[in-house]
């Protein structure tokens, strides 16, 4: 896989200028990243055609099977998720993993009562564990597949009002910040393995995000945050109105936002680079190859669409609903309408 790579030089509180010619690609930040998630949540190494065999929360955190305990003061809430991973059979070798089909068949004692919202989140929770930056590295890996002059469309809400710019695409940053005393404590296991991957624990965790600016106005200081694995902190890191998978939206409210993760953060003094570090990567190969298949699904969007909230494509004997008002959104179910609506609701007319 041969990515190529090109550069964009920042500098410090110099305001980007270019100018858009009709000829340049536009890419939509919110429907590419819709699909980026889904593509690695489905694929996502760590869990690969595991399930979901046992909830433990604050109460029965430190004895479920599987956990190791840990002594973490007040920390609240707290969620262990354990999970059996066991070599699929030949026919759902290709089958991705998803929230509808993580729970172990037959659905074990406890997690009957599930909402697709609540497995949603698990979902989410359990693969966004130091997911930040193979989420940035997978939107790095996409954008370098098109033409230096590709832009973003960028729609965020603001006070309830919807804000939308261009950019360049490479006119983005990578915001890396310290998290300090984190207010939950998310907990994996997979077994038979018992590999444990652990968020939240110590005083003070790093994360990642991207940051976009319109053109004008300096990139070290973003006006959209886009957090693709906020959900690695829970319920709390649910995007807009608390129905999204990721968090895209106006600096301002996601930095106000980072009071509902942590008791502190430098979020002001971040880490600002352009390219991902390379060796915190775990799985390349892996990363590559779900952007080559991300653009293909984006090049074909004519004629295959996705879920506007989830990023599923149609399935076999599924076809996705259409919203009947712009006939340009499409979803799984009235479910996922009804999740992406307080964000779509903005642009429903203008698409
Ligand atoms: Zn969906
Ligand atoms: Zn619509």
């Amino acid at each position: 896989m041969n990515a190529t790579k090109h550069t964009f030089d920042i500098v410090p509180d110099e305001p980007y200028v270019y100018e858009f010619t009709d000829q340049d690609v536009v890419l939509d930040l919110h429907g590419i990243s819709v699909m980026l998630n889904y593509e690695r949540g489905a694929t996502e190494p760590r869990f690969r055609h595991a399930k979901l065999i046992k909830v433990a929360t604050t109460r029965d955190f430190e004895t479920a099977r599987g956990f190791q305990t840990i002594d973490q003061g007040d920390l609240a809430p707290r969620t262990g998720l354990l999970f059996g991973k066991y070599p699929p059979s030949s026919n759902e070798e290709t089958v991705p993993d998803l929230p509808s089909n993580m729970l172990a068949q037959p659905v074990p004692p406890g997690l009957q009562h599930l909402t697709p919202k609540q497995l949603e989140t698990y979902y989410w929770q359990a693969r966004n564990h130091e997911g930040c930056y193979d989420a940035i590295a997978l939107f790095q890996y996409f954008i370098d597949l098109f033409p230096a002059s590709t832009r973003l469309r960028v729609r965020s809400v603001k006070n309830d009002s919807p804000k939308e710019y261009y950019c360049l695409a490479d006119a983005r940053t990578i915001h890396e910040f310290e998290l300090t005393d984190q207010l939950s404590l998310n907990m994996v296991s997979v077994l038979p393995e018992r590999v444990t991957y652990i968020s939240g624990l110590g005083h003070s965790n790093c994360h990642a995000v991207l940051g976009f600016a319109p053109p004008g106005r300096g990139p070290y200081f973003p006006e959209t945050v886009l957090d693709l694995a906020s959900l690695q902190f829970g319920e709390a890191g649910r995007g807009f109105k608390g129905r999204g998978t990721f968090v895209l939206e106006d600096t301002e409210e996601y930095v106000s936002r980072l009071a509902t993760f942590s008791r502190a953060h430098n979020f002001e003094d971040s880490t600002r680079s352009e390219r991902i570090n390379e060796a915190n990567i775990r799985d390349n190969v892996w990363l590559v190859t779900l952007a080559v298949k991300v653009k293909e699904r984006w090049d074909n969007r004519q004629f295959v669409p996705w879920c506007d909230h989830c990023g599923a494509p149609p399935s076999l004997g599924h076809r996705l609903l259409r919203c009947s008002q712009c006939k340009q959104a499409y979803y799984c179910d009235a479910e996922h309408q009804l999740s992406a609506w307080p964000f779509h609701r903005h642009f429903c007319q203008t698409i």
